[in-house]
Formats: C-alpha cells, structure tokens, sequence
C-alpha cells in the first residue's frame, strides 16, 4: 500500500507513492542531501509529511534531480526551493524547456494537469556521474515517454533509478504529439541501452521496487515493440492512462463532467484522429467502459472515480 518508505541503505531511502504522485528518493549523506524528484504538486503537504519520515527537513536539502518534467515529477521542487536555496539538476533538454515555461513541453497544457514552474541550477549530461549516498550514480538520458527524461544507475549495486522508462512490466504513456513520432521508437533505443547494464533492483517512478529489473526491462521491450507493430495499441493505452489519471486528478465527477472537461483539452480530440477512425465520444466511452469492467474505476451514486492509490 503506498505510500511507504522503502529504507535501501543508511543514507537512502525510496519514498513510494501512487500514480497521481511519482515516487521519489532521499539520499541523506554520503554526498548532498538529494532528493530525486518532488511529486506532483497538489500532493505537496503529503509530499513534506513524508520527507520529514525519511530524515529530511525540506530546509536543509541541497539538490534536488530531476528525472524529467512532468507534473507527477517536479510537483514540490519551487516549494523545496524556496525554503532551502536547493540546487536543482536537469538534462539539457528539460532545463530549456523550464527556462521558456513551456506548458507543452511539460504536459500541463496538453493534459491539463496542476503545474508550477521552478529555478533551475546545473545540467546533467549524459554519462555524468552524481556521488550519492555513498554510490556513484551515472546518468543516462533515456528518451521516449519524454525527451531529456533521464535515469540513474549505480553499478556498484546495480539499482536503477528508473522514472517513467521502466516500471513492473509497462512504462510511462507515450505521447507521440508532444514528444515527436518518433516518441516509441526512442524509448525502444533507451530500452535496449538499459537491458545492456547489469541491473538488479529496479526503482520506478511508480509501484513499488521491482528486485527483477532484468525481466521488468525486458516485458517493456516487448510492450513498446507491439506498440510499433500495432501503433494503435499505443493510443489505447494512452487514452486509458490518461482517463485514470484525470480521474485520480478531478474525480469523483460523472462521466459527462470528465467529458466536458476533457473536450476543453487537445489530447483525446487529436489522438482520435489520428488512431481511431470514430468519433471521441465513442472512444471515451468505450474505454471508460473498459476500466470499470475492469476494476481500475469505481462508480457511485453515477459518479466516477479512480481505484489506484494516486
Ligand atoms: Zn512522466
């Protein structure tokens, strides 16, 4: 049941979280106090509560790394900030794309998502390595669920920091109108970078740790490969991802509010359009259909709402 708080080492500990809010790290000596992503940022209070837990005041961090930009991620890095002077750390890509508060770039503008814009400090390239918690953690930027995402793995223990590429079998939606087209085929390429490392433990950036990183990283090679034989498979997954996550953002609501709320956004409009020859109504209800068959939606009282922990 999340959240929960993972202690790895005496000087890390794996904070997990939901789907609303990513996971994140707290690396509490043997280099900077670190975190590793903030949350998203209406999970702010929970976000502080559960840093406090781990052994970290949020005055006393000093670097904050960024995986990449979306809103689950970066939630509490300008509140972090402000109260310690942090440093925060991005790939080349993101950074540019913070700096010109760019509301595409980070989804908010596309998924409608809550987003709050942050200072940056220091760009972490490729193949950098980053002391912490006693480990030398080498970054590795891993395109495709979004550009200048980056992962970080340690080679002594073979841990993964593996944000929204990897998680237990699936990875972060895929977005190909914001990310470029190529969006799969990138994550495929980060993907075989990732199966070529000795991995142990993997560390999402949701659900718990995943102690068989290897076969994690291998069932996402298969998925993202049936994604590319099957590209409408890839908007399936997308418009299920995303309806459960509005869910989880505004619900409980009925199924014509989320409707209504959704037409004021250019995501399931477009992906219609391009993968599904009907018309988004039938597609929203189809799919909405499809996750309370399933489970993964709750309804009561005709009104909606997520069953994932966000
Ligand atoms: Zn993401």
């Amino acid at each position: 049941m999340s959240p929960a708080l993972h202690r790895l080492s005496a000087e890390m500990v794996f904070i997990e979280r939901g789907w609303l809010n990513a996971n994140h790290l707290a690396f509490l000596g043997g280099g900077p106090l670190a975190l590793v992503d903030s949350g998203y940022l209406e999970g702010l209070d929970e976000t502080l509560v559960l840093l406090t837990q781990a052994g970290v005041a949020p005055e006393v961090v000093d670097l904050i790394v960024t995986t990449h930009l979306h809103c689950d991620h970066v939630g509490g890095h300008a509140h972090i900030h402000e109260r310690s002077g942090c440093a925060i750390a991005l790939s080349a890509v993101c950074r540019r794309a913070v700096e010109q508060q760019d509301g595409w770039a980070a989804w908010w503008r596309y998924y409608g998502q809550a987003y709050r814009f942050f200072p940056t400090h220091r760009t972490l390239a490729d193949n950098d390595v980053l002391r912490l918690a006693g480990l030398d953690w080498r970054v590795l930027e891993t395109p495709g669920h979004a550009g200048g995402h980056l992962c970080l793995f340690a080679p002594e223990t073979g841990w993964l920091i593996s944000a929204d590429a990897v998680w237990d079998g699936d990875f972060g939606v895929l977005t190909p109108r914001i990310e470029g087209w190529e969006a799969p085929h990138r994550l495929r390429m980060s993907l075989r970078r990732l199966a070529a490392l000795k991995v142990t433990t993997v560390l999402p950036g949701h659900g718990p740790p995943i102690e068989d990183g290897p076969r994690a990283i291998a069932r996402c090679l298969e998925r993202v490969e049936a994604f590319l034989a099957q590209p409408r498979r890839l908007a399936e997954d997308q418009v299920r991802k995303i309806l459960l996550y509005h869910l989880m953002m505004k619900g409980p609501l009925s199924a014509q509010e989320l409707w209504q709320w959704e037409m004021t956004l250019p995501w399931l409009q477009e992906t219609c359009q391009i993968y599904f020859a009907e018309p988004a109504r039938q597609v929203f209800e189809r799919y909405l259909g499809e996750l309370l068959e399933r489970g993964l939606v709750g309804q009561d009282q005709g009104r909606l709402y997520s069953h994932l922990p966000a």
